[in-house]
């Protein structure tokens, strides 16, 4: 069948269960062909597009019938559009042809093509009005008693349709039209069946009352045209009682964790599955498991290597049975080619250099795209099974963006929190993006979405609305616990609470903040004592500027080397006095994209040191691996200078960790930061810099080298009181509160003085 409908009060209109049962069915039945038969321009029907909840139709007919597209790839359908703009005498002619005649109506502000669309009182429509629209060439159609088109001569929602339907070549009889207003009339004049939906405008249904063809269906909207389905027995005799979707079972678990790490780590020894602690650096996952401790039914879900027999995988498995007895990993069996293609290669060359705002470097393909919605399909379904009634659903980063839009359809009741742990830049970046709007779509399905800071949440408000209608319901001042107009991504005011659809969504600034008693246990073991004292040998008494970053064109690393080579070149009182450290983290091999970044910083490396080196003395002392946290800890410890320059970085633990340690160490190193990380907008006390800037780049670490300990002591003493309130606990807490401010769980209702009240 092919079911051709207006859209808003109708396709759009209902309640929400009839919405979500009509909307499966079609998605259910792959022989009904949907038709969305709209007033709205192409333009405003795109937005339902990328709502993953919505059944995307095979045709769009807009405009009041003047546009006809394929639904998927949004062409023309020929040759009828051709014949429609061949009677279209031209938007300014038609325009300018009624400004003459009636010159206080107004144009609708809305997008429109192939007609022109006014505001109208009906006294407005006279004669000379009704003369010249019939010289165009063209008709009036007026409805709702204030909307007048123009359009072309013949053109409306009923001729479009069926020329459609004769293009196809489907029978009449399989044609269910819905509409709800005037200006769906012509849809009920070719002899289809049709449904007036519960609520239509009083003049269409005296106008369609003596049809029998046409059923007045007593409820709204969705409900109304499950009502007409089932009359006129499309669908076969089941129709529209069978069950259209095995809606996934609650499962056990109040929170699930989505996270594509496990919370421990897999390895094998002698043919066996062992499993340890996480080696993990930041206590993000020791943090969220601690919400388990109070013996809360969880479920974390994450990947897990198999290649094998799918017969041979165990889903789930216990995280610590002692510690969390009611918490189980629920694993999502992944084979090496999908690890490969979602993980570690698409993931990281198209969505991480887009992210990070270096949009030129990434690299779209669409069979990549096509992995990752598959894997992202499997988490969904497999938290779906995890999730019990109303349960929390914590998603963690940009890997699994598109869980929420499969899961809100497994599971509408579950309240979907999205942490975002990357930068998440605005509109002009992030739309290069090929699947932007899908994405979004699948973003705006969450109740809660948090991000590092305020101008990373406002970015994202940018995004969604290039994608869909939105509107800003609560906005908040960012200062004092964020910066404003002192760094490149301050901000003075984010917004707190959007509404999309008639749904309201939280987004919050959340910078992850460390756990300084992992840091404090370091710094009391003897080992870490005995490793400073080495290295204060080492140093033979140079001040060191510690710099440590993962392998990544977004971490400024050559431009760092650069301004060093650049800082010894213009200070030469520094040459035998400073030295710096740097700590580079290697990708992992499959990520060919650094390859080439790699070659670049050795040579300059190489190129410093050849030209500065003394015997007894080496510039930059350049380490291309991973250290344990540990032996970081007593880098940080012995650090004069730290140097963190990113071009961009979603937050920077580095940054933090070098504060905290600092901090408990009574030290007074200086802290020189990027003002392009996130922690730039938190860290008051730190020495910011442009790293575009070579100039600065220099200067800053100069200043930084040069300051009093006096200076350097009271700018630590702000920065460490940050991060000693906003610690790692206190991100969890705080977000997870936040989420409970957007939950879906149904309000406890108490009877309060004889009158319902609602408790949260
Ligand atoms: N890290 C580490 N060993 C190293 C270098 C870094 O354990 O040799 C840890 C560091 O302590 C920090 C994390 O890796 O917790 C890096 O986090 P950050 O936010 O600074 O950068 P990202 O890698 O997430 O972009």
């Amino acid at each position: 069948m092919l079911l051709a409908t207006d859209l808003d009060g109708t396709f759009l209109g209902g309640d929400e269960e009839s919405r979500s049962r009509l909307y499966q069915l079609i998605n259910a039945h792959p022989d009904i062909d949907l038709v969305f038969v709209t007033g709205r321009g192409l333009e405003s029907v795109l937005p339902l597009l990328s709502d993953p909840t919505i059944p995307t139709p095979q045709y769009i007919i807009c405009d009041v019938g003047c546009t006809i597209v394929d639904g998927d790839t949004l062409q023309p359908v020929q040759p009828l559009q051709g014949h429609i703009d061949n009677i279209w005498p031209g938007e300014h002619i038609v325009g300018n042809a009624v400004e003459q005649v009636s010159a206080s109506l107004q144009r609708q502000d809305v997008p429109q093509e192939r007609r022109c669309s006014y505001f109208c009182d009906a006294d407005e429509i006279d004669r000379a009005l009704e003369a010249l629209v019939e010289d165009l060439g063209c008709d009036l159609l007026y409805s709702a008693d204030r909307y007048l088109d123009v359009l072309p001569k013949g053109v409306n929602k009923g001729n479009t349709l069926l020329n459609l339907v004769t293009h196809l070549d489907i029978g009449i009889e399989q044609v269910l039209v819905a509409g709800d207003t005037l200006n769906d009339l012509s849809m009920y004049e070719h002899g289809f069946k049709g449904v007036c939906v519960g609520g239509s405008e009083p003049a269409l249904l005296e106008a369609t009352e003596n049809s029998t063809r046409v059923m007045h269906a007593p409820s709204p909207g969705c409900a109304g045209i499950l009502e007409a389905l089932g009359y006129f027995g499309f669908l076969g005799p089941a129709g529209v009682d069978t069950e259209v979707r095995d809606i996934a079972t609650p499962g056990k678990a109040d929170l699930v964790i989505v996270y594509h790490r496990l919370p421990y780590e897999e390895s094998i020894i002698d043919g066996k599955v062992v499993r340890h602690r996480p080696k993990s650096p930041n206590g993000i996952i020791p943090t969220l498991l601690s919400f388990f401790d109070d013996n809360k039914a969880g479920s974390w879900v994450a990947w897990s290597a198999h290649d094998g027999d799918p017969q041979d995988f165990q889903t789930h498995t216990e995280v610590d049975a002692e510690r969390f007895p009611n918490l189980v990993a629920a694993r999502v069996p992944l084979n090496k080619d999908d690890i490969d293609i979602f993980y570690k290669r698409f993931s990281k060359e198209a969505f991480w250099p887009t992210l990070h705002t270096f949009w030129e470097r990434a690299s779209f393909k669409e069979a990549h795209w096509q992995v990752f919605l598959k894997v992202n399909k499997q988490f969904a379904e497999r938290t779906a099974a995890e999730a019990a009634q109303n349960a929390t659903v914590w998603i963690h980063d940009y890997n699994l963006w598109m869980v929420p839009a499969y899961l809100r359809e497994l599971r509408p009741d579950v309240t979907i929190a999205f942490f975002h742990h990357t930068y998440f830049p605005s509109a002009d970046v992030f739309n290069v993006l090929p699947w932007r709007r899908e994405i979004v779509g699948s973003l705006l399905q969450c109740d809660y979405v948090g991000f590092h800071i305020p101008r990373q949440a406002e970015n994202f408000v940018d995004v969604a609305r290039g994608v869909t209608p939105l509107e800003v319901v609560e906005r908040v001042g960012c200062a004092p616990r964020f910066l404003t107009y002192g760094c490149a991504v301050g901000l003075d005011e984010m917004t707190k609470t959007i509404k999309v659809n008639d749904r309201h969504i939280g987004l919050g600034a959340h910078p992850v903040g460390i756990d300084l008693n992992r840091i404090k246990t370091v710094l009391e073991d003897q080992k870490t004592r005995l490793r400073m004292q080495e290295l204060r040998e080492q140093l033979k008494g140079t001040r060191l500027i510690l710099s440590v970053e993962r392998l990544d064109f977004t971490k400024g690393i050559l431009e760092k080397l650069v301004a060093y080579e650049r800082l010894l070149t213009d200070n030469p009182e520094l040459l035998g006095k400073v030295t710096l450290l740097t700590v580079c983290v290697p990708a992992a091999k499959e990520m060919r994209i650094y390859d080439e970044l790699q070659q670049q910083i050795e040579q300059t490396v190489g190129r410093i040191n050849g030209q500065f080196a003394r015997v007894g003395w080496t510039p930059v002392q350049f380490f291309f691996r991973a250290f344990p946290f540990e032996e970081l800890v007593s880098y940080y410890a012995m650090a004069d200078v730290m140097w963190i320059t990113p071009l961009r970085d979603g937050l920077n633990l580095v940054a933090k960790e070098y504060v905290a340690t600092q901090g408990l160490t009574q030290g007074s190193g200086v802290l020189v930061l990027s003002e392009f990380t996130g922690a730039a907008s938190e860290l008051r006390g730190a020495i910011l810099t442009n790293p575009h800037n070579p100039m600065e780049l220099a200067d800053t670490c100069y200043l930084a080298l040069s300051m009093s300990a006096t200076d350097a002591r009271a700018r630590l003493d702000e920065a460490f009181s940050v991060v000693q309130h906003y610690d790692i606990e206190y991100w969890a807490n705080d977000f997870l509160d936040n989420v409970d401010l957007f939950s879906r769980k149904p309000k406890r209702k108490v009877k309060l003085m004889g009158s319902d009240s609602q408790v949260a």
